[in-house]
């Protein structure tokens, strides 16, 4: 067991400012969209018109339309979530009961630390033998006065992954909060903390180990919308040799790989405004007028110079690079300067977007780095010049 001084009554009184978000990305790149400047077919004709265009011959129909298109299933989830890794929980590999009361945080944690136990480097690799010293660490832990396993996860040399503290893979499952650890005093309520075993002063980490833990710590990043970045060494919170200078000296590949694997999960998602992460002011009338709409509806709202957004709402999962895209209906009255714009976390951008053409598909704003954490992604505006209707529909988020 490594020689830190943990203490299960250290339980996150400071805050964690100093290495904070400082590797986040922050330059966005927006690409172009399409041109402006196509054909207004009338002018603007009366403000009074109840219909959601302006000058077009089609009579208006607040009326269901049932051609709406039938891959446009509202608020759908698409994409593959990250690999969910086997982790055997606190029954499976036989702990004992806690010897007191684990304490639990909702707020997720905002990073991850790895440690080594600093015990033997065992050349059995079965999974027997990696529960086995599970066990033994379950009581240097209790001999230490603490609860439980102070760590949440533990990884063997043979690659099994085991749940740590009791409550930790139940929480980390559901994606919300945590239980208190005791792996490093200050980080407590706010790292998730995996205990490789072995001593990895001088040695390297057997393949199985490092191919489950890159799997665990994209789990948890995916799991918890902690950026690849936000994986450090105990070493990095307090004054110890763990994880010991091989593995602290891999840290950057860890990230390195956790980063790829999020990348390949594809994750995307897709927001109506008949979602809940959709709200707009009562001037933003519904209608479901064009067939070229997503879903049942769509908003439009006449431009002013006023601050009345339509805003949708999305959790990005982790930090990194992101599509946005836009669908909405194009009449040939409708705006051909609509603003849309793109919360990052960390700035904003504004895309101006013709809706009178290149309607009934998928647009892109553009790429953006984004930071995790549920906020409005998008907003459309009726800031713009003309009378000819702004509109929101739908939008798509998806990880690059
Ligand atoms: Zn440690």
């Amino acid at each position: 067991m490594h020689d830190h001084d943990h203490s299960s009554a250290d339980h996150s009184s400071d805050s964690h400012g100093s290495l904070g978000r400082r590797d986040l990305l922050r330059s966005a790149v927006v690409l172009g969209i399409g041109a402006a400047g196509a054909t207004i077919a009338a002018p603007a004709v009366a403000a009074t018109v109840a219909a959601p265009v302006r000058g077009a011959t089609a009579p208006p129909s607040l009326a269901p339309d049932p051609e709406a298109p039938a891959d446009a299933p509202p608020g759908a989830l698409a994409g593959v979530e990250v690999a969910v890794p086997t982790i055997a929980s606190c029954n499976t590999w036989g702990a004992a009961a806690a010897r007191g009361t684990i304490d639990t945080v909702s707020t997720n944690p905002n990073k991850i630390l790895i440690h080594h136990t600093a015990s033997a480097n065992v050349t059995d690799y079965s999974q027997a033998a990696g529960y086995q010293i599970a066990r033994e660490i379950q009581q240097w832990h209790f001999a230490n006065g603490w609860v439980d396993t102070g760590q949440h996860l533990t990884v063997s040399r043979g690659g099994y992954v085991m749940e740590g503290r009791h409550g930790s893979l139940s929480r980390l499952q559901s994606g919300s909060g945590t239980v208190v650890g005791a792996h490093a005093p200050g980080q407590n309520s706010q790292a998730i903390g995996i205990e490789n075993q072995g001593t990895y002063t001088s040695a390297t980490p057997p393949a199985q180990l490092w191919s489950r833990l890159v799997e665990l710590c994209a789990y948890i990043c995916d799991q918890y919308g902690i950026a690849p970045t936000q994986i450090y060494g105990h070493r990095d919170y307090t004054a110890t040799a763990c994880p010991g200078d091989v593995l602290y000296s891999m840290l950057p590949q860890l990230r390195s790989e956790v980063a790829a694997a999020l990348a390949g999960s594809s994750w995307s998602v897709i927001v109506d405004n008949t979602s809940s992460g959709f709200s707009a002011g009562s001037s933003w009338q519904t209608s479901s007028f064009s067939a070229e709409r997503y879903g049942a509806s769509y908003r439009y709202a006449t431009p002013a110079e006023v601050s009345d957004l339509a805003s949708f709402s999305a959790a990005i999962p982790s930090n990194g690079s992101y599509r946005v895209e836009a669908w909405f209906p194009a009449v040939a009255g409708y705006n051909t300067s609509t603003p849309f714009i793109v919360h990052t976390g960390t700035g904003s951008s504004t895309i101006r977007v013709d809706q009178s053409t290149g309607g009934g598909a998928w647009l892109s704003l553009g790429t953006y780095a984004m930071t995790a954490g549920t906020r409005t992604v998008v907003a459309v505006s009726r800031w713009t010049q003309g009378t000819e209707y702004v509109v929101a529909d739908a939008i798509r988020i998806t990880r690059l």
